[in-house]
């Protein structure tokens, strides 16, 4: 009887209601022909555990995993990536016969993002990522993991700063904050500058003049600058940088293709990245 039913995975967050996961998901099912359904599962912070059950009960092939679960799941799961293991977070879990395997696709996301927008190679390049929060420890593993020369790290709080650029080993550096001749220098020097804060965000702050940390005129042609942020679209910081000539890059390709490496880990079948582009493009 089982066949006779989709084969189910789902995203699981709170608030988990504007998720685009279910939708990214299925405009790929829904493309390749499977059987498969995503669903948005509200769940509160602290019963992560109560869903990874519940996951296996109803033998879910595979979950997203956003806010606030993400660190938590790292705990629960009976296997975990390399990747998944240096961030101590998880944005997926793969069910094999039961055995729950924890990865994270956020930085292979951004860097195929980036490839994508403006074929780049983190190879040799020197980088400067602003925030010291979950997703900036992942671009800043992926940068160094793909042979970036140096990955400096900028946050509000400075004391969080040196935690993430250890990520990146040899390649780490942390430009201080309140230094503002450091700062211009490391903008100055860097290839990419990366914003992952959410100050732009639609909803969170405002983004304008005083709070951002990296103020877009230090910006110049030649540089790629990607802002993790994709509502709105383009987002505050990114439209002042475009006025510099640096090249821009906004996060909802982080978004798609993190989603599409997901959809790779669980079916084993090539992601139609486009499709699911054009799905999410056309519903924000
Ligand atoms: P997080 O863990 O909460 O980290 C937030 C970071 O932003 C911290 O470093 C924090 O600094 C800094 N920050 C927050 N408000 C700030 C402000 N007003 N001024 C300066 N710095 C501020 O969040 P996260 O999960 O890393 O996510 C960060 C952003 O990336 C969010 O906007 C999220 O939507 C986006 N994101 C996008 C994708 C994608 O697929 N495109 C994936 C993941 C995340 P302190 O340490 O000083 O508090």
């Amino acid at each position: 009887v089982a066949e006779q039913h989709p084969t189910l995975v789902g995203v699981i967050g709170s608030p988990v209601q504007h998720s685009l996961s279910p939708l990214l998901h299925n405009t790929a099912f829904g493309v390749l022909g499977l059987d498969w359904q995503s669903m948005a599962f509200e769940v509160p912070d602290g019963a992560a555990a109560e869903a990874l059950g519940a996951m296996r009960e109803l033998g879910m092939a595979g979950l997203s995993v956003t806010m606030p679960h993400k660190a938590a799941v790292a705990g629960l799961v009976d296997e975990l990536s390399d990747v998944a293991a240096r961030l101590d977070a998880v944005n997926c879990v793969v069910n094999r016969d039961g055995v729950l395997t924890g990865t994270n696709t956020d930085g292979e996301g951004f860097l195929a993002s980036l490839h994508r927008a403006a074929g780049f190679d983190a190879a040799g390049t020197r980088c400067l990522v602003v925030g010291a929060g979950g997703a900036a420890r992942a671009v800043v593993l992926a940068l160094a993991g793909s042979g970036a020369e140096e990955v400096a790290v900028l946050n509000r709080t400075a004391s969080k700063a040196a935690g993430v650029a250890e990520l990146a080993g040899r390649a780490g550096r942390v430009v201080e904050v309140a230094n503002e001749s450091s700062v211009k220098a490391a903008v100055a020097k860097a290839d990419v500058v990366v914003n992952a804060t959410p100050v732009g965000m639609t909803g969170v702050a405002s983004g304008e003049g005083s709070s951002w940390l990296v103020p877009p005129s230090l910006m110049h042609p030649g540089q790629l600058v990607a802002d993790l942020v994709y509502d709105p679209r383009p987002t505050p910081w990114l439209a002042e940088v475009a006025r510099t000539g640096a090249t821009t890059v906004d996060g909802l390709g982080m978004l798609v293709h993190q989603a599409a490496a997901q959809l790779r880990l669980w079916t084993g079948m090539d992601p139609p990245v486009e499709a699911m582009w054009q799905a999410v493009t056309e519903s924000l």
